[in-house]
Parts: C-alpha cells; sequence; structure tokens
C-alpha cells in the first residue's frame, strides 16, 4: 500500500518513507489510499491483540520493507494487558484501560509501535535518526522509554515549562544516554509550532535525519486501531451489537485511529469525543467553522491542544460536517466539572479516573436516555490515575499506589535544559 499527503501536493510514499518522514514534503499528514475491508469473521482466529493487529495491519505493510518484521514489530510493542472491565454498577458502561504499558498512558501503544518499526528500518544508516517530538505531558514519555537506548536512533522531547504534571515532567528528564529534554519557554502550541519548523529548517535537515514521532506520524495511529478492534469485536461477541466509544481527546490521533477501525468495517456505533476547555472541535461541531486557537492549561494537560493535528486528516477523510455529525457528538469540560465527576464516580464505582479519563466520564454522564440506550458504550481510560496525585489525591482522600513501571522511573534522577520558544533557539540546542 501507498500512502498520500492530506493536501495533495507531495508524491504518494510507502509505510517505510512515511514512518521515516513523518510529515509529507508539502506540510500535509500521510493517509493510506485505501482502507481494507473487514468483518468481525475476519479476526475469529485471533485471541491477542498482536494477532489482531497483524490481520488488521497486514495490507498497511504489504510489499513494504517492514512486511517481513510486522509480527515481531507488534510482539514486542503489545507486550502488556489492556483490560475491557464492565462496571458493576453500570451495565452499559465498561472501561477500557490502556494505561497498563511502561509509562502508564496509551501513548505507549503507539510510541512502542513506531519504535519497534523505525528500529528495524534504519539498522544499517551511519547517521542516527533523530526524533523530534512535542509533548503536551505523557507522548514525550512514552517516547522517550520507547526509543531510550535503541541503536541507531536518538530522540529529543520538547515539553512546555511547568505546564505538565510534575510526575510527567520526571518521566520526561530521567533518560540518558540517546535521549534528552528542552524544556519550552512556552504553550504545547509552541513546542509542535518549533517541531514542524525544525522539519523545514535546511541546516537541521542537513545534520541530522529528521523524524516525528507525534500522533501525527502514521506510526503512531495505525497501531492505536488495533485496540479498537479488540474492544469492539469483544463487545460484538458478547452483545450482538456495536460498541459505542467515549474517547477522551485533544490532538484526536485516538480518536481518527478509532474513526479508521470504525472505517474498516469492525463493529463501531458512536463515537463521543470528550475535551476539556480546549473547545475547538465541539465548537466545529456546533457552528461548522473549523477556527483553531491558542491552548488554555486546564488539570488535564495531556489534552490542552487549541489546534489539534490530527483535524486535517478527519477532515480529509470526512469533510462534510453533516457526514461526521452522523455518527461522532462531542462535548467539553470545565476543570472544576472533571474535579467533581472524579470525586463522584469514586464513590458510586469506587473507580478512580485520571483527569482525562474523567473528562469522558462526564461527557457519558451527560448523554440522554436515549442515546445513554443506543447501545453498549465503553469509556476509554487514557491514562493511570497515578500519573495525576496532586490533583486527584485530594479528591479521592487517600494517596494512589502508583504503578511499578512508573515507580522505577520516579526514582530516577533527572536532566533537561531550558530553551525559549524559538526556532533560533531549538537549531542552537540542537547543533
Ligand atoms: C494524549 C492524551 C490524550 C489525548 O489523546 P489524543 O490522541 O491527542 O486526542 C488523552 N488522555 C491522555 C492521558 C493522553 O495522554
Amino acid at each position: 500500500m501507498r500512502f498520500y499527503s492530506t493536501r495533495g501536493g507531495a508524491d504518494a510514499v510507502t509505510l517505510s518513507q512515511a514512518l521515516r518522514e513523518g510529515l509529507a514534503g508539502d506540510g500535509g499528514l500521510f493517509v493510506p489510499e485505501q482502507f481494507p475491508a473487514f468483518t468481525a469473521n475476519d479476526f475469529v482466529n485471533d485471541v491477542t491483540l498482536p494477532s489482531m493487529a497483524n490481520r488488521l495491519l497486514a495490507p498497511f505493510f504489504a510489499g513494504d520493507a517492514l512486511e517481513a518484521g510486522l509480527a515481531q514489530i507488534t510482539a514486542e510493542a503489545f507486550n502488556f494487558p489492556v483490560p475491557l472491565k464492565p462496571l458493576a454498577a453500570n451495565n452499559d458502561l465498561s472501561v477500557l484501560e490502556l494505561f497498563h504499558g511502561p509509562t502508564a498512558a496509551f501513548k505507549d501503544f503507539g510510541a512502542r509501535f513506531l519504535a519497534a518499526a523505525m528500529s528495524r528500518l534504519h539498522l544499517n544508516a551511519e547517521r542516527p535518526l533523530t526524533i523530534l517530538v512535542a509533548t503536551s505531558g505523557d507522548t514525550g514519555g512514552a517516547v522517550a522509554g520507547a526509543f531510550h537506548r535503541r541503536p541507531g536512533t536518538q530522540v529529543v522531547v520538547l515539553f512546555p515549562q511547568g505546564r505538565v504534571s510534575p510526575r510527567q515532567e520526571a518521566q520526561l528528564t530521567c533518560w540518558d544516554g540517546n535521549v534528552r529534554a528542552l524544556s519550552v519557554q512556552g504553550s504545547f502550541d509552541d513546542c509542535q509550532r518549533l517541531v514542524k519548523a525544525a522539519f523545514v529548517n535546511a541546516t537541521l535537515r542537513e545534520r541530522f535525519e529528521l523524524s516525528s514521532a507525534n500522533s501525527i506520524n502514521l506510526g503512531r495511529l495505525l497501531p492505536q486501531a488495533a485496540y479498537y478492534v479488540q474492544a469492539s469485536l469483544a463487545v460484538w461477541r458478547r452483545t450482538g451489537q456495536h460498541a459505542n466509544f467515549i474517547i477522551p481527546s485533544g490532538n484526536l490521533g485516538n480518536a481518527l485511529a478509532c474513526i479508521w477501525a470504525r472505517r474498516m468495517g469492525l463493529p463501531i456505533g458512536r463515537l463521543l469525543l470528550a475535551h476539556n476547555r480546549n473547545r475547538a472541535v465541539p465548537d466545529y461541531f456546533d457552528r461548522g467553522e473549523w477556527s483553531p486557537r491558542a491552548s488554555v492549561q486546564t488539570i488535564a494537560s495531556a489534552m490542552d491542544v487549541g489546534n489539534p493535528s490530527n483535524m486535517e486528516r478527519l477532515r480529509h477523510l470526512i469533510p462534510d460536517l453533516a457526514d461526521l455529525k452522523s455518527f461522532v457528538s462531542t462535548d467539553w469540560v470545565d476543570d472544576e466539572v472533571i474535579a467533581a465527576r472524579i470525586k463522584t464516580d469514586y464513590a458510586r464505582y469506587n473507580e478512580v479516573w485520571c483527569p482525562h479519563t474523567a473528562v469522558g466520564a462526564e461527557a457519558y454522564e451527560r448523554l440522554s436516555p436515549a442515546d445513554k440506550a443506543q447501545g453498549p458504550w465503553v469509556l476509554v481510560a487514557t491514562a493511570h490515575p497515578a500519573k495525576f496525585p496532586e490533583s486527584v489525591e485530594p479528591l479521592i482522600g487517600h494517596t494512589l499506589a502508583i504503578p511499578e513501571p512508573l515507580a522505577k522511573l520516579l526514582a530516577l534522577p533527572r536532566r533537561f535544559d531550558v530553551i525559549a520558544p524559538s526556532d533560533s533557539a531549538l537549531q542552537h540546542a540542537l547543533t
């Protein structure tokens, strides 16, 4: 299969090229030239997530240099559990826990898949592949951890100074060797802008083989579709109904992966995109006009995105808002409501949400009874609450046990440099 740019101004490329380049030459994002069609029956013999992923992704890998490595890549990347848990107190709602990987957020799926794929692409190159990644909190840690000590690669993580949680910051700055962290005196949007500018900076391009690992990279998005296959099939086999998903959203990578899985024929019904006060997407649904803006800071910081990159892929796939609205709806939630939802659901379900997952839980609560009755709903839990103790612990009244992989990272010493939010500051830091 080949992949082309959402802007139509660049040549179609192979999968390997799309992973390596991150962004298309015309500034657009890579999308597949077509989506293969599947039915639930295609997956009857696949029990594990890696085997479902192999089947789903085989058409995208067909004819590429990575084709023979796909099974190894998925086995290496998806080596942790992905439970789908019914909520005891609510028969119509279950929770898909995507936070059992090494950095305790769903970004581990895409980051680990991309690292496993890229390290196979690059084994013989003499210049190290340099991954530039802008993070609003969780991406950077997941990408750094996934690439750490992988030969032939180095990672530079840009994060907005003071706008990630202390534990997130620890996960961005605890690495050594081939991973560097830059604390940018600006917002996530500044970080994202610097990374985009670096890709068209002639000096940097000459010096490094640059690539991205943000959710603009196809190698992050494709593997995320796999857990929607697994979860929707589990619901389908249990209930005979399509699964509806509530997805806490920021840059729309997770949502897009779900929409791609749906497009490929998996039994997925509605999507509810749950945003924090960064409400560019809900406003687009309300007004029909796309107006990206600066991000605002919230307690669900990994969703603080004012100009979600993947909107370009979404609008390319489904340009007509009415078509999009036929199966997708959106909502947005402010910080006070997030906090109240964490408190209430802890009392009611004995479940502790991270602030991002709580945005989704609140959006679900606000559905009309008719919408709730549209079939089984699955709340996508995007991070472990122990990543955000300063906002979650006061609400539930006790400390949270830290998952073991996370505890290991938190014990390591911190290393980072501070830079101004300018292209020249980034260039200077890198050269
Ligand atoms: C990144 C992230 C999100 C938002 O996901 P997108 O793919 O950017 O929409 C939500 N929750 C958590 C915990 C995240 O790390």
